[in-house]
């Protein structure tokens, strides 16, 4: 026999501002190890300096008190949304990673006036009712669980010649695994991948190194104890 039905609601983002907006360390933004240097080089184009704080297992905070310094105060807005921390993305879902459970946090004020029916959702219905929320929270997932693996090499270089960008990542993805690729949606011909394996960077430097290339980096990144 079937259980009662639960309507499923949906995630409606207020555009208020609290999760932008921090008075204590513990709220602020997380990031990544492999979003470390990609969002420091982000903050240097648009003017930003970021403070981190690694705060164990690969993640780091960003030490903000008040605005995060990527929030536009004059239209109410994340400047660099497109591409902002998976931490972002995933808010208002938590969750923990030791044991994979996933909750929505009370901080948020959509969750607050939806706690009765969130509070009756199972996994599959509180992903029906965050499925944007959702498909980051399982990147940052996976991203922490091949952390724990080889070492990675992270990649980064500017140019403004899309095709020769094309050429460099296909050569690179045929040559070695490549677990991310990235091109920014802020800042025009900013790209970005990671390596994972051992990696000739010898092969690298060679394939970088040209005019149409206007910097680049290679920043090898060991695994997570
Ligand atoms: S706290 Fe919730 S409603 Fe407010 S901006 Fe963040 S996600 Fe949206
Ligand atoms: S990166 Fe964007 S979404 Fe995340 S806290 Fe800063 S302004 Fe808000």
């Amino acid at each position: 026999m079937r259980g009662p039905e639960v309507s499923v609601v949906r995630f409606t983002c207020y555009r208020c501002v609290h999760c932008c907006f921090f008075t204590e360390e513990r709220e602020c933004p997380v990031l990544l190890w492999y979003e470390v240097p990609y969002f420091r080089k982000l903050g240097e184009f648009v003017g930003v300096e970021l403070r981190l704080k690694e705060v164990g297992q690969g993640f780091y905070r960003v030490i903000v008190s008040g605005f995060c310094p990527f929030y536009d105060v004059a239209s109410r807005a994340c400047r660099i949304h497109e591409e902002k921390p998976l931490s972002c993305r995933m808010f208002p879902l938590i969750v923990n990673l030791s044991s994979l459970e996933v909750a929505s946090s009370l901080m948020c004020p959509w969750v607050y006036a939806n706690k009765g029916v969130l509070g009756e959702l199972g996994g599959e219905s509180l992903e029906q009712a965050f499925p944007e929320e959702f498909k980051a929270l399982r990147e940052v997932v996976r991203v922490y669980l091949v952390s724990k693996s080889a070492p990675k090499l992270a990649v980064y270089f500017t140019t403004y010649f899309k095709e020769l960008a094309s050429e460099v990542i296909r050569s690179i993805s045929e040559r070695y695994d490549v677990i991310k690729v990235s091109e920014s949606s802020v800042v025009e011909g900013f790209y970005y991948l990671l390596i994972e394996g051992e990696v000739d960077t010898d092969y690298l430097d060679k394939l970088l190194k040209r005019d149409e290339i206007t910097w680049y980096k290679l920043e090898r990144v060991p695994p997570i104890s």
